[in-house]
């Protein structure tokens, strides 16, 4: 049955200090931004928590912006923001991909990146994105800032570093160098959970990451080795399948999940060929023999 809602205290701080104060003093309470996950567990009745803080009318974790060379988006920034803003599109376009394939229009406009990552799915379709463009969450509490790394951010399936007096105030994304890749394999193109979700940057060492392949989104530092390496694309396939961990669930299997990957890996490789410049003496030869 759903949970009635009326029974529920909801609290609504108008400022980022009155939120964290009613954190430390009022808790424990559960964070509520977009409410796109959430409102699952209120429909199914499955939620058993009474009391909620509203994050949105909280300014200062709003907005998309550059900080010298870092992008800073505020965690309350929603699907359809990352897909609109120019700053996300130019800097990190895989991100404006990804949101593109969340949910529908509906989750879009109401979801939000800090939700997505908070909520520490192994499914969530940013999360890829986030590993490797090596992002830092900035988590605020009233005794202050601290910035976690992405890759130290989970410590387990749905588990994650932050303390419950703390709140996401914002993902920080250094430049990324390279030919940056995305793809989801769902059941449709919309409304599907990820059986498999990759983001990658084709660089020198190129960077991957996958979701709904282990306990938590990873990256897959011996894949990424072989290629950097010189190994053939068999080879780091071959790495890849017994790197990952994925499970057999509702949505797929594991054997389905290892060759999906597998073959996501070679799209990706090919799609993304690094552009050698020829060296001036043989270019100039050429154009002197043609
Ligand atoms: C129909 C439907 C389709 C969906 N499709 C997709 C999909 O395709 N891909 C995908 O990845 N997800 C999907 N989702 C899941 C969901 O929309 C996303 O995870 C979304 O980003 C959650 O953001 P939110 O703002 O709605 O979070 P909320 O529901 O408000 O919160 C989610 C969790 O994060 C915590 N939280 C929120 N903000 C903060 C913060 N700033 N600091 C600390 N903790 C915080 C909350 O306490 C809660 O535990 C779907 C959900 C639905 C209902």
């Amino acid at each position: 049955m759903a949970t009635p809602l009326s029974r529920l205290d909801l609290l609504r701080p108008r400022s980022l200090d009155g939120a964290l104060r009613m954190l430390r003093d009022e808790g424990p309470l559960v964070l509520l931004a977009g409410c796109t996950d959430l409102y699952v567990g209120f429909h199914f009745g499955t939620m058993r928590e009474q009391r909620f803080l509203d994050l949105q009318g909280l300014r200062a974790l709003r907005g998309i912006r550059r900080r010298g060379e870092t992008l800073v988006i505020g965690s309350l920034a929603t699907y359809a923001e990352l897909i609109a803003s120019p700053l996300v599109r130019r800097r990190l376009p895989i991100l404006a991909e990804a949101s593109r394939w969340v949910g529908s229009p509906q989750i879009q406009n109401r979801g939000t990146l800090g939700g997505n990552v908070a909520n520490a799915s192994p499914a969530g379709d940013t999360l890829p994105v986030l590993a490797v463009s090596e992002a830092t969450v900035v988590l605020r509490s009233l005794d202050g800032e601290r910035r976690v790394p992405f890759g130290s951010f989970y410590t387990g399936y749905r588990q994650t570093v932050m303390r419950p007096d703390e709140l996401i105030v914002a993902i920080e994304v250094p430049p990324v160098e390279g030919r940056q890749w995305f793809r989801k394999v769902g059941t449709r193109a919309a409304q599907a959970i990820s059986k498999v979700v990759i983001a990658a940057v084709r660089a020198p060492h190129p960077r991957i990451a996958l979701g709904s392949v282990a306990p938590t989104v990873v990256r897959v530092p011996r894949t990424e080795a072989v290629l950097a390496g010189g190994g053939t694309l068999a080879q780091a396939q071959a790495v890849l399948m017994d790197e990952i961990q994925p499970i057999d669930d509702l949505r797929s299997t594991a054997a389905y999940r290892r060759r999906v990957s597998a073959n996501l890996l070679a799209q990706f490789w090919d799609d993304t060929p690094l552009q050698l410049r020829a060296p001036l003496s043989l270019a100039s030869t050429a154009a002197a023999e043609g």
